[in-house]
């Protein structure tokens, strides 16, 4: 317990107040596919909802430090608006059900019947980033620039917290996502360090569509995908991701995209 004397009591109410909530048994609803934002519950609600097998597309940009520790705080601005906004967008066209940003990078949510949309908006993103978005932001900056993309699959609960929007004060209230999807998403992205698709085996393992696994006919088709051994990496759940290299070929990209959403 936090005494008197040891913070002033309007601090010390507001913690209380969280620490009793903390004690309320909180129960987990199902729900089958990712709810709107609207139908998630909130922190008066002792709720929250539980979804299956969800798909986190996690891409953050590379070297976002050096690029605002440099002085170009007009170039700064545009590179992220740049980023963040083009994979807001790719990743609505794919069919996200959930967007959101966190810092330097942005997280797109996809239900388990999307595992190829979301294959096809990470490989898109890549294709992006190393044609247009690369070239430009070191064009202006000469910060060695890029992204780091990975892709996990798991269960995620989610509710509302914070401080909803009242007469005195703006909105506060956000939505969180708890669970393993979004953070190893996150870390499998860091692993990545040339624009490279880190995901783990349990996401690979249910791209079904060969054009997914091997490379176009241009020249002898090769599975994409390389193995990369997590077994020493406890930051990890699991003991093997696999890695992707490649972006959309320039002769075949658009139609083995559009090969690909089709085996959703
Ligand atoms: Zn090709």
């Amino acid at each position: 317990m936090i005494g008197k004397d040891q913070l002033p009591e309007k601090f010390r109410d507001i913690i209380n107040r969280q620490v009793d909530k903390f004690k309320v048994r909180v129960f987990t609803d199902e729900v089958d596919e990712i709810p709107s934002v609207d139908d998630i519950p909130g922190e008066s609600s002792a709720k929250w909802l539980k979804i299956k097998d969800v798909v986190c597309v996690y891409v953050d940009m590379k070297n976002s430090t050096k690029l605002s520790a440099s002085h170009h705080a007009g170039t700064t601005a545009r590179s992220y608006t740049l980023f963040t906004g083009t994979a807001i967008r790719l990743f609505k066209e794919f069919g996200a059900s959930y967007i959101d940003i966190r810092g330097d990078g942005v997280f797109a949510l996809f239900n388990s019947n999307k595992v190829h949309a979301a294959f096809a908006s990470a490989v898109t993103f890549k294709t992006f980033i190393q044609s247009e978005f690369t070239t430009r932001v070191t064009n202006k900056t000469s910060v060695d620039t890029g992204v780091h993309i990975g892709i996990h699959q798991a269960t995620l609960i989610v509710s509302k917290i914070g401080l909803r929007k009242s007469a005195s004060r703006g909105d506060m209230h956000n939505e969180v996502w708890a669970g393993k999807a979004v953070n190893m998403a996150s870390k499998l992205a860091s692993l990545s360090d040339n624009d490279e698709i880190y995901v783990s085996d349990k996401y690979y393992s249910n791209l079904s569509s060969h054009k997914a696994l091997y490379s176009c006919d241009c020249n002898e088709p090769v599975l994409l995908w390389n193995e990369v051994d997590l077994t020493h990496d406890d930051k990890f759940s699991f003991n093997t991701a696999r890695v992707l290299e490649s972006v959309w070929c320039k002769q075949h990209g658009a139609e083995y995209l559009n090969d690909i959403l089709a085996a959703d």
